[in-house]
């Protein structure tokens, strides 16, 4: 059997960094499982302070409606980085983790262990801070 079309760029590359991937996926698989429990509390959360604002004072209320506020907010940020990670199981299972989106080439092994769903290589990702720092 012979690897084809994978657009793996570098030397040292193969076994290795097959391993490598294989093991960020299951930390993905991990995140996935645990994000998507934490965003179903967080909806049971907003659900609850809806049913209890009767019997809450003026000032338990407003608590009530900032921790709600907070609770859509963490849902939001959540359910992003959960597409996020989702995205980088389909490349995954595609044979294209841990290939840059932008420009094809490997992503730093350093740089998926500290964001195993990054899409970019550390130079795109610059590239790409630098052209929306450029727009008004
Ligand atoms: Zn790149």
């Amino acid at each position: 059997m012979n690897e084809q079309g994978i657009p793996i760029s570098g030397a040292g590359v193969s076994a290795d960094r097959s391993a490598f991937c294989h093991e960020m996926a299951n930390v993905l698989l991990q995140k996935r499982a645990d994000l998507t429990q934490t965003i179903e509390q967080l909806k049971d959360a907003g659900g609850t302070v809806e049913l209890d604002q009767t019997r809450m004072g003026r000032l338990s209320r407003m608590d009530a409606m900032a921790q709600q506020q907070m609770a859509k907010a963490g849902h939001t940020r959540l359910t992003i980085e959960l597409q996020r990670i989702s995205a980088a199981l389909k490349r995954f299972e595609e044979d294209r983790y841990g290939v840059c989106c932008r420009c094809k080439d490997a992503i730093q092994a350093e740089r998926l262990m500290a964001d195993p769903a990054a899409p970019f290589c550390m130079a795109c990702l610059e590239e790409i801070a630098e052209e929306k720092a450029d727009r008004p």
